[in-house]
């Protein structure tokens, strides 16, 4: 387990560090804002855990809350305060830190809250994509719209689960082809654009916002940004 700590304060980020290697846990640190964010943004490789510190140079705690709420909404987040102040960690709490530990804090008990957030992420895996006023069951493999259920074909479902995973980029003819079709078909099929109108005709009713635009000569997606 990866934890990134965020915290301007050497002596502690170096109290962290050894304690949290100790325990067992990898650690990366960043002094500020932009180094967290520049963390954040490495894929897979990216942390399983933020502590982060409310008083940063730059950009503060709260912005870069919102930020990495923003790009990865399941990340735990513990927030580490020197400030006592109720207000505080209910602004934290709001802004969708799961949890707050106060400085002086007790290594034990960072350790228990961290273990703790990391379990509840463990259980909250998601069964259900959302984009807009669709929602896709991952297990069931069925669509809703507007109450209205949509029964999709196996290729059909796999290419709306990969248009709602990514559903603001533009998937190219290709890039669909490969993910959904395999190798079994010619790439120079039309059956890309075949299933993507069966698609649109099974999601969009004529009063709806028509999901999955053609971006010419660039291929498809499923809304824009
Ligand atoms: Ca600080």
């Amino acid at each position: 387990m990866k934890v990134l700590i965020v915290e301007d304060d050497r002596r502690i980020v170096s109290f962290l560090v050894k304690g949290l290697n100790a325990e067992g846990f990898t650690t990366a640190v960043a002094y500020d804002g932009h180094e967290a964010l520049e963390a954040l943004s490495v894929g897979d490789e990216g942390p399983d855990l933020v502590l982060l510190d409310l008083g940063l140079p730059g950009m503060s705690g709260y912005e870069l809350l919102g930020n990495i709420r923003d790009r990865s909404p399941a990340l735990p987040v513990i927030i580490l305060t020197a400030r006592g102040e109720v207000e505080d960690k209910v602004r934290g709490l709001n802004l969708g830190a799961n949890d707050y530990v106060t400085k002086p804090f007790s290594f034990a008990e960072l350790v228990a809250r961290a273990r703790s957030a990391l379990r509840t992420r463990e259980q909250s895996v998601p069964t259900e994509l959302v984009v807009r006023d669709l929602h896709f069951d991952l297990l069931t493999k069925t669509a809703h719209r507007n109450g209205r259920r949509i029964e999709l074909a196996q290729r059909e479902w796999a290419m709306l689960e990969l248009f709602m995973r990514h559903p603001t980029h533009v998937m190219s003819r290709a890039q669909i082809m490969n993910e959904v079709f395999g190798y079994d078909f010619d790439v120079a099929s039309n059956v890309v654009d075949v299933y993507v109108g069966y698609l649109r005709r099974k999601l969009n009713a004529s009063d709806e916002e028509p999901l999955i635009v053609t971006v010419r000569g660039a291929g498809y997606r499923l809304v824009a940004p």
